[in-house]
């Protein structure tokens, strides 16, 4: 048991998803154990991460050397190679690992890891395309969907707003959004109250309903 710890990861492939995802979760302060079958990529994040081993993770053998089954929370990073993926979600599954994420690169990957019983499974590319598809189409400085429905939109503080309270521009009667966040041009983020009145040049974050927010997003 080396750094299966608490508030540890193991993330198996490092390409460009597994690599800023784990040093993300570095920066955040959680240990990571990264694994990869490539040695200059263990090379190149030797250092970066707490610990790096050059390791094929469809060996039942090697994972257990790694003692991957006392890790909680496992990611698969692995996507091109679909054959890899499968059968290291599988492992981990035998090993009893209690939270398992795993990439997909497209539906049918997805659908295999979720029969499998890989327990979260998610689909960067998917989830990226949509996104950006938002931000082309729309108005919206950022965009993240919540769930099917219901999104989060960056956006500026439309003109019939400035100048009066949040509860009296009616924002949520009309345009059946809240407005969670506001920054004033050069100022930071503050939660939106009732009493705030917004001006020109606000940037606001507005949440409701996928179309309501988008159609508040466009608006000048
Ligand atoms: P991305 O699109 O995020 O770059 P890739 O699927 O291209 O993702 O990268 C997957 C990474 O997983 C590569 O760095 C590859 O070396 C690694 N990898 C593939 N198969 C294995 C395996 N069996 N064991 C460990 N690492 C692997």
């Amino acid at each position: 048991r080396r750094i299966a710890e608490a508030d540890s990861v193991a993330v198996i492939g490092l390409g460009r998803f597994g690599t800023s995802l784990a040093l993300e979760l570095m920066a955040s302060g959680t240990e990571v154990l990264g694994i990869d079958s490539d040695e200059a990529i263990v090379q190149s994040l030797n250092g970066e991460l707490t610990q790096v081993v050059r390791a094929d993770s469809t060996r039942l053998d090697v994972l257990q050397q790694l003692a991957i089954g006392e890790f909680d929370r496992v990611v698969v990073a692995i996507g091109s190679d679909i054959t890899a993926s499968i059968l290291t979600s599988s492992l981990l599954l035998q090993l009893a690992v209690p939270v398992i994420w795993a990439k997909a690169i497209d539906e049918r990957h997805g659908a295999v890891l979720e029969q499998l019983g890989v327990h979260k499974v998610v689909y960067p590319e998917k989830d990226m395309g949509r996104r950006v598809a938002h931000l082309v189409r729309g108005a919206a400085a950022d965009y993240l969907e919540i769930d099917r429905g219901y999104a989060i939109v960056k956006t500026v503080a439309p003109e019939h707003l400035h100048g009066i309270t949040l509860t009296e521009g009616e924002v949520r009667a009309i345009h059946g959004v809240t407005v969670a966040a506001y920054r004033p041009a050069n100022g930071e983020w503050r939660n939106a109250e009732a009493d705030t009145v917004l001006h020109d040049g606000d940037t606001l974050l507005v949440v409701g309903p996928t179309a309501k927010v988008e159609k508040f997003a466009q608006l000048r």
